[in-house]
């Protein structure tokens, strides 16, 4: 097999995980399987260089800024290669440059044009391992280019796409995605499988485990991830096509996230346009609007509500408050104490009944719900953030999902 590893911070956090990473490495080798490795900054690393230039000037240019912290990925990547070659297999590291990642000119946030991989192939095939530093490449004129924080993953898989790979093991800290968050529900159990679709889903809901857009790049080139710990010698969750021919349950997964803020417009006149007047202030100012409800109009007015990020929201409001005396509007009013819960999965598509299956659950709890928004594969609900636990809990043992004791 032919396959990719990639290694995020905690990974080689430290010399001593560095051997250990060396070892994952060296073991697969072993296997028979052709390797190349895609490292991230040691843990911590990068914003330790974003802070000491912030110090020199907060505003420093955008060039500058890439070639500093695409410094973080070089240190891991040259010494993971010299472990490597201390353990005797043959390695050697390469800038995102070096290894051929052509991008775009967008510092900070360049996108792959493309990947020059004739010579890692060749370093494969010959038993050798190159070692890449993720997260970066460079542009048609040379300049260093950075993909975005949490770059890495999306290096990672562009690499598997341009060597061919059979599949990106990407190692991390924690063992695999869950049917929920563990810490509040002890019987969540990990996944072995699941869809990019689900997998994208849960990333947005704040599941920071993978870029998204590495998710999104796997997804159009079918290339399988597997996302698994580096501490722990098991076997993680394989981030794939659904048409496994295994039959799904209702639905995968319940995720959450209490990092919302929601604003209703009221009393405003109800004309066309005054969705595009709203949200395209909200969107210069680079709030990202999430569930959005529109009430029947009455009398000629209406009622707009929305959720934004909760960081966002002081600055939504005040926005909100210059807009709605300009569109002569009632009054703005907010709150940021919701939350919103999801429950997700392909299973969705051929089972009926599984939105109002959720409402029943939260109605026998006494959940108020204060807007739902839904997908193909997920249903999601705003809701008081202080019901988060219950509503969780509730909805992963009535869908079936706790794992039994054991
Ligand atoms: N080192 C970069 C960051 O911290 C890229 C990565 O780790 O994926 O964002
Ligand atoms: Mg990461």
């Amino acid at each position: 097999m032919r396959v990719v590893h990639k290694y995020g911070g905690t990974s080689v956090g430290s010399l001593d995980r560095i051997r250990a990473t060396a070892k994952l490495i060296q073991e697969d080798m072993a296997r028979g399987n052709e390797v190349a490795v895609v490292v991230s900054a040691m843990s911590g690393e990068t914003n330790r260089l974003i802070a000491m230039a912030n110090e020199i000037d907060s505003k420093a240019p955008a060039r500058e800024m890439d070639a500093l912290v695409s410094t973080g990925e070089q240190v891991s990547a040259a010494l993971l290669a010299i472990e490597l070659n201390h353990l005797g297999v043959p390695a050697y590291s390469y800038s995102g440059s070096q290894a051929g990642f052509r991008t775009d000119s967008s510092h900070a946030r360049a996108r792959i044009k493309g990947v020059e991989s004739e010579h890692l192939i060749r370093h494969m095939q010959a038993g050798e391992v190159p070692v890449v530093t993720g997260f970066q490449g460079s542009d048609e004129h040379g300049n260093i280019t950075t993909l975005g924080r949490g770059g890495s993953d999306t290096s990672a898989v562009a690499l598997a796409i341009a060597v061919n790979a059979d599949v990106c093991n990407i190692y991390t800290d924690v063992n695999g995605i869950y049917t929920t968050d563990p810490r509040i529900v002890p019987q969540a159990s990990k996944l072995q499988e699941i869809s990019y679709e689900e997998m994208l889903e849960f990333a947005s809901l704040g599941a920071k485990v993978l870029q998204t857009r590495s998710v999104e790049l796997a997804m159009r080139f079918n290339i399988p991830i597997h996302l698994r710990s580096s501490f722990e010698g098991v076997a993680g969750t394989m981030v794939n096509g659904e048409d496994t021919g295994m039959e799904r349950a209702e639905i995968t997964g319940v995720a959450y996230n209490r990092d919302e803020a929601k604003v209703t417009i009221k009393g405003i006149p109800d004309q066309p346009g005054i969705a595009a007047r709203i949200f395209g202030p909200v969107a210069d100012a680079d709030i990202n609007v999430d569930v959005i409800v529109q009430n029947v109009s009455e009398h000629g007015l209406t009622d707009m509500t929305f959720t934004v990020p909760r960081n966002d929201y002081a600055a939504t409001m005040a926005l909100l408050e210059g807009l709605c005396t300009q569109m002569k509007a009632e009054k703005v009013t907010g709150d940021d104490t919701v939350a919103k819960v999801s429950i997700i999965g392909v299973g969705m598509r051929s089972h009926a009944g599984v939105a109002r299956k959720m409402f029943d659950v939260l109605a026998n709890e006494n959940i108020n719900i204060q807007m739902i928004t839904t997908s193909e594969i997920k249903v999601t609900v705003v809701l008081e953030e202080k019901y988060v636990e219950l509503a969780v809990h509730s909805l992963h043992s009535a869908f079936g999902l706790d794992a039994e004791e054991e």
